[in-house]
């Protein structure tokens, strides 16, 4: 078994504990946020419409701002209410709420889980952390804790990154807080910390105090109802590590759960020398070649071809302008040539590659990918016909482009 942590880095005092524990929930109490999650999870009676309601919240907040969810949540809970309604919902329906939120495969991994509750679990939702991470399709360790506790009260911590940069603030944990040492002594602490009898509002008052006070550049210390509590406060402030009665210091060096002795301690750097992330992984530059390409509608109105993405992979199932990724360092004539014969495939008709109008580059960041597309235009003269034996397509006016599962970076295009 692994050694324990040196004491300092852990909450070891049972007065104090508590007193953490009642000083945070106050604070939240007075000042959350209102949120419409939180609304429905403290006025909704039925525990497993409450889970539902969790559920939907934590996989939009997962990667995306509160203040992007809040539209897509209550679209969502009014298209969907129920667990059931969502479980009958067709995944071109899932994706064309979603879109714009980026992250598609969320989306339908939720309406998937759906499902199962529906079709394997009797309608019932499971009820503990452990029974929601093991039966729920892309239900991870956070958002089981989030729903076991915040729904059906199970006393069992959550962290999230808020809930990392708060307790390695707090017992100045300063290892790579990426980590899978490092997180599973956070989950330690977030376990045995959680308030016994409101556990599912001290997991949403450690996140607030997260996303609120204690944030990522500027964190507010000075109104920070722990701050008491928060040993890499008193070490900004004294500038040596806080003493600890009756522990002995982690010392130089072998200690698992301090900063590496290559990178000490920096008082330029105040609070925010934690938590500390290993250098992140440069996103991999990746050319695409799309065509806007265009028809005159039955009413005179410009139309647009837009074609089905496969049902796996990068933006599963959306819909986009004809696209073809471009191997590196192609030529400009080149590249229209191998759109043309994209497009011919498309079309069912030749397509001549002088034809093509360049129009510009188009810039979108995904999680791990820094995608240009080389974006091209073309009015097509004539009925176009497509090839219903083809994957997916079809001829949208602007208004249905908007209103279809298209990704964000579509919609720059
Ligand atoms: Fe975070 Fe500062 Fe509060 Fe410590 S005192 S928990 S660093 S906001």
């Amino acid at each position: 078994a692994p050694a324990p942590p040196p004491a300092q880095h852990l909450f070891s005092d049972p007065a104090e504990i508590e007193a953490l524990r009642g000083t945070l929930l106050a604070w939240y109490d007075k000042g959350k946020r209102d949120l419409p999650w939180r609304t429905l999870a403290a006025t909704e009676t039925d525990a497993d419409r409450r889970a539902y309601a969790v559920w939907v919240s934590e996989v939009m907040l997962q990667q995306t701002q509160v203040a992007t969810v809040i539209d897509y949540y209550n679209r969502w809970m009014q298209k969907w209410p129920t667990l059931q309604a969502l479980a009958q919902a067709s995944l071109e329906e899932v994706n064309e709420l979603w879109a714009g939120l980026g992250y598609y495969s969320r989306g339908k991994r939720l309406q998937e889980a759906a499902r199962k509750v529906v079709s394997e679990l009797a309608g019932q939702m499971p009820r503990t952390a452990e029974d929601l991470q093991k039966l729920l399709p892309g239900v991870g360790r956070y958002t089981a804790g989030a729903i076991a506790s915040i729904s059906y009260g199970q006393a069992t911590g959550v962290v999230d990154g808020n809930v990392i940069r708060v307790l390695c603030r707090l017992r100045c944990i300063g290892a790579d807080a990426s980590s899978p040492a490092v997180i599973d002594r956070l989950w330690d602490m977030a376990n045995s910390l959680v308030d016994r009898s409101r556990p599912g509002d001290f997991n949403q008052a450690l996140m607030e105090l997260g996303a609120t006070v204690c944030v990522p550049k500027a964190p507010l210390c000075g109104e920070c109802p722990v701050k008491q509590h928060c040993r890499a406060w008193r070490r900004k402030l004294f500038g040596k590590p806080a003493p600890v009665p009756d522990v002995e210091d982690c010392g130089v060096g072998g200690c698992p759960l301090c900063p590496p002795a290559t990178e000490p301690w920096d008082s330029s750097l105040g609070v925010t020398n934690f938590p500390r992330k290993a250098a992140k992984k440069q996103p991999r530059a990746a050319r695409t070649a799309t065509c806007v390409l265009e028809r005159r509608g039955c009413h005179g109105a410009p139309e647009y071809l837009i074609v089905q993405r496969p049902s796996s992979g990068l933006l599963a199932g959306l819909w986009e302008f004809p696209s073809l990724p471009l191997a590196q360092g192609l030529q400009e004539e080149k590249q229209r040539e191998v759109l043309a014969d994209h497009l011919r495939a498309w079309t069912g008709r030749p397509v001549a590659a002088g034809g093509l109008r360049f129009i510009g580059e188009v810039v979108h960041i995904f999680s791990h990918i820094h995608q240009t597309y080389v974006v091209y235009s073309l009015t097509l003269a004539g009925d176009v016909t497509l090839d219903p034996a083809l994957s997916p397509s079809r001829w949208v006016t602007e208004e249905e482009f908007h209103a279809s599962a298209v990704s964000t970076a579509m919609k720059k295009v």
